[in-house]
């Protein structure tokens, strides 16, 4: 394991990401919706995260910069990374296969939505957002930089902070008791502890 290697695996974790994404991305456009939370916020949210978790560390990756941000590289911090990367890829495709056409990519409700509770969703309910900081966690490990390593945390965990409540109201007010009675008996985003 070289920094070289460790930052192709991470570009390698990014491009698997788009794949996985890609046809839901797609089919989305087309499923209809009922109710949509504010555009701006969701993407000014989304811009701060793909900020911290894209456009940071591909920079660094190709540039080297910021430079005076640079640590020692330690192979076993960067295996490490890449573990958690390719999990928080098995999960991120889990997440979308149970999801099926109720995701989206911002906060919306489609026509016919119904409240996933199987498969990933049975004992935590955001796991898609568990994959997110999974993939965060594993570019701090990934990149030996300050700067460029932690900002997938800082990024995603913004748009997090921000939008958990909002999204938890969200599917409360459709789905009432039944939402109530899953947030009873799931986790956030790590079964047992949050
Ligand atoms: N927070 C979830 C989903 C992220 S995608 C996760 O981390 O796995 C965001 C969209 O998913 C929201 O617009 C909401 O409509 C939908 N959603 C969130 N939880 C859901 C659930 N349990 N069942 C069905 N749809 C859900």
């Amino acid at each position: 394991m070289t920094p070289l290697v460790a930052k192709l695996i991470w570009l390698a974790g990014v491009v698997g990401w788009f794949v996985i994404r890609y046809p839901h991305q797609r089919r989305s456009r087309r499923t209809p919706k009922r109710l949509r939370a504010d555009r701006t916020r969701e993407l000014v949210l989304m811009t701060i995260s793909s900020t911290g978790l894209g456009i940071v560390p591909a920079l660094y990756a190709a540039t080297g910069f910021p430079a005076f941000a640079d640590y020692t590289f330690r192979p076993w911090q960067a295996w490490l990374g890449a573990l958690l990367f390719a999990a928080s890829l098995w999960l991120f495709r889990r997440t979308h296969k149970d999801l099926g056409r109720n995701w989206s990519v911002t906060l919306e409700v489609r026509e016919q939505h119904a409240l996933v509770t199987n498969g990933v969703y049975s004992r935590v309910r955001h796991p898609m957002y568990s994959a997110f900081w999974l993939w965060a966690i594993a570019q701090a490990l990934l990149l030996p930089n300050w700067i460029a390593g932690p900002a997938g945390l800082v990024g995603f965990g913004t748009l997090f902070f921000l939008r958990i409540h909002r999204e938890e109201r969200m599917m409360e007010e459709i789905f009432g008791e039944e939402y109530r009675r899953y947030v009873a008996r799931t986790a956030r985003v790590l079964p047992g502890v949050f």
